[in-house]
């Protein structure tokens, strides 16, 4: 018997969740539950991260939670419980299946079949976000070698453990060469170790127009976390609704198993919410914690009911489904179904085994790491490139001259252009002229002529390269 944390959360959550326990109930799941509150009553009771300390307790003595949808309280400051969640625990791998149910549920798309495999823990998800001028604020982009080697891989290793054929990757690093560029790089790397299955790559801009259009030219899909989160709900609506999709979180001790949707407070408390995306998280969470054949029991109950037709209220259309049942109905029907098999959507088959257990992460031997300059953020209300440059030469030192300054990553000295538009952030480019050997000294040598020059610093960003290759971007239009 497997202990595992439950959480009711809001809207219609407590309506979906009772339905899928009765479900799993029903079909001699073999788990015990601890229920715990989380979401919008905490949050109101003056806790800004919506979660208890016997809550985070429970989570991480059972190691796993089924969480229902929750609602994040506007305004107040308060925190995503989702994302807190997520990065606490190390949950790293997002796995979102998402399949139409053609020709039951109707959708445009009826060969669809594909897995979006999202990282979960950093790129700007990261939410570190600063204001450093009246008019400029800003959100670092963080990704990670080991962040990327763990979801790549993972990504490999579902493909290989569930029989898929093929893995995307999805970057933007034509423009951001160094955060998507690692991405890409490690993707490159680590498809080598899986030569049975094929890999591509695509810009993210035209790949996610080609898996609006056609997803049926996909597998299995890895994205960097805010393109995964974008990507994802895409993926899951044009199968036919937001409520049929579930999502697993995968940490190396812990693991969440959710509905993609929210909340949905409009249709709360009516019993017409569609319970299938929990009943999907459901089914992910029972493999997950060794008991497939509940799994498989499940699902398979479930297509045969979309097959049937019994429908909820977001899939029904007349002449299509043949009855409109409510959110404990279509639970009913999938528990009287609970033996019995699809007839022509693919039933599940999990292999006995679908736990993917990741090598730990090796750091590598350290790279030759030399300073070759700084970037001084300032802040400056004048708009004419040429004046802030005179102003800053006199900061020079023997070692380290401005080379060169940006405005929202344009060049706009030396040879700037009139025609670009300049806001107050600056970013000011300093670089060894000579061989000399440029260390931090050097860095607060021009942190106090800038003080003594009444110079608004308001960050400084190091420039270094790694075994000789410079590694920081050069000003747009250099
Ligand atoms: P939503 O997903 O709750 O609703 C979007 C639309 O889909 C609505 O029309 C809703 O009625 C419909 N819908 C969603 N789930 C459905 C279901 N199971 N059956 C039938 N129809 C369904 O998104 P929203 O309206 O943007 O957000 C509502 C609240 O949910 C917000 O407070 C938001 O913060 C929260 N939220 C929570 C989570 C989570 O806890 N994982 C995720 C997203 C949003």
């Amino acid at each position: 018997m497997k202990r595992i944390t439950v959480a009711k959360g809001d809207g219609i959550g407590p309506e979906i969740m009772d339905a899928t326990l009765a479900i799993m109930q029903a079909a001699g799941a073999q788990v015990t539950f601890d229920e715990i509150e989380i979401g919008e009553r905490v949050y109101l009771s003056g806790n800004t991260s919506g979660i208890s300390e016997s809550a985070w307790e429970s989570i991480r003595s059972n190691k796993v939670l089924l969480k229902a949808p929750i609602t994040t309280p506007q305004g107040g400051g308060y925190k995503s419980l989702n994302v807190t969640i997520r990065k606490i625990l190390g949950l790293y791998a997002n796995i979102r299946p998402c399949n139409s149910l053609h020709p039951f549920v109707t959708t445009k798309h009826p060969n669809m079949d594909l897995v979006i495999v999202r990282e979960n823990e950093e790129d700007l998800y990261a939410g570190i976000e600063h204001q450093q001028t009246d008019e400029v604020v800003q959100c670092l982009k963080l990704i990670s070698r080991p962040g990327c080697e763990k979801i790549i891989r993972y990504a490999f290793e579902y493909a290989k453990l569930h029989g898929r054929k093929k893995v995307t990757c999805f970057t933007k690093d034509n423009i951001m060469k160094q955060t998507d560029g690692l991405f890409h790089q490690v993707f490159d790397e680590i498809a080598k170790e899986y030569p049975h299955i094929e890999n591509e790559h695509w810009i993210v801009d035209i790949g996610a127009a080609l898996l609006a259009d056609s997803p049926e030219l996909f597998d299995v899909i890895v994205v960097p976390n805010l393109y995964g989160d974008v990507l994802s709900d895409i993926a899951a609506q044009i199968t036919g609704s937001v409520g049929l999709a579930g999502s697993a979180n995968i940490g190396e001790e812990c693991a969440m198993f959710e509905a993609i949707h929210g909340s949905a407070p409009r249709i709360q408390g009516q019993n017409i919410a569609n319970p299938s995306g929990l009943i999907q998280a459901a089914v992910q969470m029972l493999a997950h914690i060794g008991q497939p054949d509940v799994a498989e029991n499940i699902h398979n109950a479930w297509l045969k009911t979309i097959e049937d037709g019994i429908h909820t209220f977001d899939i029904y259309k007349e002449g299509l489904s043949k009855q409109k049942v409510g959110t404990k109905e279509f639970a009913q029907a999938v528990i009287a179904n609970l033996g019995a098999m699809p007839k022509q959507l693919k039933k599940l088959n999990l292999a006995k085994d679908v736990s993917i257990t990741l090598p730990k992460y090796q750091r590598k031997t350290p790279r030759k790491k030399e300073l070759k300059g700084v970037d001084l953020f300032v802040h400056w209300n004048g708009t004419n490139a040429n004046e802030l440059a005179s102003l800053l030469t006199e900061l020079n030192t023997e070692d380290a001259k401005l080379s060169m300054i940006t405005n929202r990553g344009i060049k706009v000295w030396p040879n700037g252009f009139p025609e670009t538009f300049c806001t107050d952030h600056w970013r000011c480019r300093y670089h060894i002229e000579k061989e000399a050997d440029l260390n931090k000294t050097h860095i607060i040598k021009l942190l106090a002529n800038a003080h003594e020059k009444n110079v608004d610093v308001v960050k400084t960003e190091n420039l270094y390269a790694f075994d000789g290759k410079p590694a920081f971007s050069l000003g747009q239009g250099q």
